[in-house]
């Protein structure tokens, strides 16, 4: 399974590309389009949890959309 993964930026629509285990560590990528920040650690207020869920969510669909793909 590759790491490199791409979400669509949720400002724009723009797949940004993002290496899943970088996400995980916390590292952040920003959309080349709009320059929307997509990171692990949330929007300020965000608990981890909540964080993470989401996260669980989005790697659910980019694993599902990733199907078929080389
Ligand atoms: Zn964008």
């Amino acid at each position: 399974m590759r790491l490199e993964q791409s979400i669509d930026c949720p400002d724009c629509g723009t797949p940004i590309a993002i290496e899943t285990r970088a996400l995980m560590e916390g590292a952040s990528f920003a959309c080349g389009t709009c320059g929307a920040e997509i990171s692990m650690a949330g929007r300020a207020g965000e608990s981890w949890g909540a964080a993470q869920a989401k996260f669980a969510a989005l790697k659910a669909d980019m694993l599902k959309a990733g199907e078929g793909e080389a």
